[in-house]
């Protein structure tokens, strides 16, 4: 066997959005690429904002040496203090610069907490649906993941009382994204604040700390006059994680942060720890072009009206359709259920022999619903959904 049984097991996993992806793209050859619906996976569709390009093109004219050079693996000052800027703008929070880490994308920022804050067989709780990778970056950590059920009645909300239940001797963290992907529903600043003080309450009782970590990249892609929410007023055992992917349309250039609550008690062990993770993971430093861009432009985002005008396309169709859902209030997906009597994979599939591409909710850890992803151009979304909407009708009897 040439593979560790990691990667075996990593291979069967991943191969459903996998083999979609290279399934679409195959038919996007055979069919044009126009002909295809695919509202598969959460690559934003929209450019940057102006700003952000203008900045770009100022920043990589620099004729100054290490221009394209290592920065401090923590990365560099203006970025942090940036981050700091907008954490205070956006949740009316301080958290100083050395408090924050640069790091690549959110995905590289969990991989480095997990690192620091996991020994073999801890336990991470997420509310179920989850975002898929997380099952991922458990593992490779050392970690289980243990995802809480919710329920589609109570608006994929958790109940505390279930929350508590999961909680034992082996919990480190809570990881969850709010908005939540594959979902859109946002979970209000009373919520967490309910689940931080059962963390603190066993934290206690286990005699170490249980951590919080808000996984934020959608923080600012929230509609219908949702709010942003934070971890940090929940508990001092928190961390939030988050990107510039899709709020300012730069998925493909790795940046993004990790903001540590500054009165957590082993504050000043977390800082190097962290920082040789970032280092040792073989990051060794978020992009350094990117930090500099982002640190003049971090107050810009995408056109959010541009999201919310395809989501109430999305929302529009799946009315007609008859399909339940709950609305999303965040990000840029939804989740409803599939035709009654049909798995979540009979019926992606029937939709991809209509050349309409989306996710199964199995690879969410939730069975009998399928992600859309509205990070799409309009005629993908409207061609897309009249499809969904007669597909639906006829197979749900
Ligand atoms: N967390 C959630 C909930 C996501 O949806 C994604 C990307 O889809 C990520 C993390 C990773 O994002 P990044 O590109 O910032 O690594």
């Amino acid at each position: 066997m040439s593979l560790s049984n990691l990667a075996n097991q990593m291979n069967q996993s991943s191969s459903l959005i996998r083999k979609l992806f290279t399934e679409g793209l195959k038919l996007k050859q055979i069919h044009g690429k126009n002909n295809v619906y695919d509202m598969s996976i959460g690559n934003p569709c929209l450019v940057p904002p102006p700003e952000f390009k203008k900045t770009l093109i100022s920043c990589a004219s620099e004729n100054e040496p290490y221009i394209h050079g290592y920065v401090p693996n923590n990365g560099i000052l203006e970025a942090r203090q940036s981050v700091s800027g907008l954490i205070k703008n956006l949740h009316n929070f301080n958290v100083p610069a050395d408090n924050i880490l640069m790091t690549n994308g959110a995905a590289g920022a969990i991989n480095v907490l997990l690192r620091c804050i996991i020994n073999p067989g801890d336990e991470i709780l997420t509310f179920k649906p989850y975002f898929a990778e997380y099952l991922w970056f458990a593992r490779v950590s050392g970690a289980k993941l243990i995802p809480i059920p919710t329920k589609f009645e109570n608006n994929f909300q958790p109940e505390m009382e279930t929350i508590s239940k999961y909680i034992n001797k082996k919990t480190r963290a809570i990881l969850f994204s709010n908005p939540n992907n594959p979902t859109g529903v946002v979970y209000s600043q009373s919520f967490l604040n309910n689940v931080g003080a059962l963390l603190d309450e066993n934290s206690k009782k286990y005699k170490k700390p249980i951590y919080m970590i808000g996984d934020d990249p959608y923080q600012r892609l929230v509609y219908d006059g949702a709010k942003a929410t934070t971890v940090f007023k929940s508990t001092t055992n928190s961390f939030s994680i988050s990107s510039f992917s899709k709020d300012l349309s730069l998925a493909g250039e790795r940046i993004g942060y990790l903001a540590m609550h500054p009165q957590q008690k082993y504050a000043s062990e977390f800082i190097p720890a962290l920082t040789t993770a970032n280092r040792v993971l073989g990051f060794v430093n978020a992009n350094r072009l990117m930090q500099k861009v982002i640190s003049k432009c971090i107050n810009y985002t995408v056109d959010i009206e541009e999201y919310n005008i395809r989501r109430k396309i999305v929302i529009n169709a799946l009315r007609r359709s008859g399909a339940p859902f709950v609305e999303p209030k965040g990000a840029f997906y939804v989740f409803p259920k599939v035709p009654k009597g049909m798995t979540d994979l009979e019926f992606v599939n029937i939709l991809k022999d209509r050349l309409v591409l989306a996710v199964p909710g199995v690879a969410f850890g939730t069975p009998g619903y399928v992600r859309i992803c509205y990070a799409y151009d309009l005629n993908t979304l409207k061609n897309g959904m009249e499809i969904f909407v007669k597909t639906y009708k006829e197979f749900n009897g």
